[in-house]
């Protein structure tokens, strides 16, 4: 098999068919600087995550699974049936499984449970007494936190917070460490890495070929496209498959924050916040990522980003007084005329998988496990 696109969709389609049994290749141009397995990465703990600045002072654009924060947020979500929250399950129990696998053989990842919620006026308040009914009836635990109890976490949280819906099962995941030991883990078991962009793709017999930038070709029996942006550019007919798969770039900025000498860690927190739809997501080191925005289009506006650092007006003092140490971007796929995420079978042995716009980390167990499920009923 062929995996096309190293992002999260395509290194977990890569990851699970290998841990099914099946020789893959997974290709993408981006791998020349993630690289492969090394002595040293063979040793080396988890390091956090490195999102940085250009030498030019510009943030660097990354693709969705570099610039993702790894909030996953699977019980939170506003409805309780139907594709995308059953997906959304799916996803967080096999995040559990392979989370607890992965680890076994020495290559944790970095997962903090826990998601808080904010409630910015009484509507919001409203939809989440609600939205914890429902989840209770289901079995599922979440709480509600009153304004009293909010007020005695540190640091501080927003002025206009009225209460918060606790998710202790939702949390995040560090996007950066997870991309790296499924790499790992998947070369050991076999899977080859090849630092290589795909040009087209051509069925040949009863295979399908993919070729390279180089002028090299690559033939298997299935293919798995999940380049990300670039999924619809490299399928043959897209524009005549129905549902057409059209992809609108959707540009996040993203913020980390050393928060100033004798304020409070934000690890003190019970997990990651949501406030007004901005991520506050504690990291280590007395570090906090703020993010993400949600700009239209591939071209960042420095608006949308003083709105993120100064949480729309109100943030607190201590969050005033942090230094910002690193900013980047990076786009998301969010699909026109169909819902997340997308997954298409155009034809016996091409699979194709992505547009799952703001929740990609989420998504991508659930998604890889269709993905080779389509590959092995074909
Ligand atoms: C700022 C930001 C914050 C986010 N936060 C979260 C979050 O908290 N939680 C969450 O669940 N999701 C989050 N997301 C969304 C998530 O990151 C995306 O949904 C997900 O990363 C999409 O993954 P993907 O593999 O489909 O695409 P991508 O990550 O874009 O990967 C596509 C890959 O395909 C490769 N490629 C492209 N063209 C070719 C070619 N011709 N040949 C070979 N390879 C090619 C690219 O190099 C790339 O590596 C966030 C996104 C952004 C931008």
């Amino acid at each position: 098999m062929i995996v096309i696109g190293a992002g999260i969709v395509g290194l977990t389609s890569a990851w699970w068919l290998v841990q099914r049994g099946h020789r893959v290749t997974l290709l993408d141009p981006a791998l020349e600087r993630s690289g492969s397995e090394t002595a040293a990465s063979r040793l080396a703990a988890p390091e956090p995550a490195v999102r940085g600045e250009q030498a030019s002072g510009q943030p660097q654009l990354l693709s969705g699974s570099d610039a993702a924060l790894g909030l996953l947020m699977a019980d939170v979500f506003h409805r309780s049936s139907g594709r995308a929250w059953r997906l959304r399950q799916r996803s967080r129990t096999l995040w559990d499984q392979w989370r607890r696998s992965l680890e076994e053989r020495g290559l944790p990842l970095a997962f903090r449970p826990g998601l808080l919620l904010l409630a910015n006026d009484q509507d919001q308040g409203q939809r989440h007494r609600v939205l914890v009914a429902e989840r209770l009836a289901q079995g599922i635990p979440l709480e509600l936190w009153s304004q009293q109890r909010l007020a005695s976490l540190a640091p501080q949280l927003p002025a206009g917070c009225c209460g918060a819906l606790y998710s202790p099962r939702d949390g995040q995941l560090d996007p950066a460490v997870a991309l790296r030991q499924l790499r790992i883990d998947g070369q050991r078991q076999g899977l080859e890495l090849l630092a290589a962009s795909a040009r087209r793709l051509e069925r040949k017999g009863g295979d399908w070929c993919v070729h390279l930038e180089s002028g090299e070709r690559r033939c298997a029996a299935g293919i798995v496209l999940a380049a990300g942006l670039n999924l619809a550019a490299l399928w043959p007919e897209a524009a005549a498959a129905s549902p057409a798969p059209r992809l609108a770039a959707v540009l996040g900025q993203a913020l980390e924050l050393q928060l100033a000498a004798g304020d409070p860690d934000p690890q003190g927190w019970p997990g990651s916040l949501t406030w007004c739809g901005i991520n506050l997501v504690p990291r280590p080191g007395r570090r906090l990522w703020l993010g993400a925005t949600l700009e239209p289009g591939q071209r960042a506006d420095p608006e949308a980003l003083e709105r993120l650092r100064s949480l729309n007006g109100q943030a607190p003092a201590w969050l005033q007084r942090a230094a910002v140490v690193r900013h980047w971007q990076g786009l998301r796929g969010r699909p026109e005329g169909q819902p997340a995420p997308l997954l298409q079978q155009p034809a016996e042995g091409l699979v194709v998988a992505g547009g799952t716009y703001r929740n990609g980390v989420l998504l991508a167990p659930a998604l890889a496990e269709l993905v080779v499920e389509c590959l092995e009923t074909a």
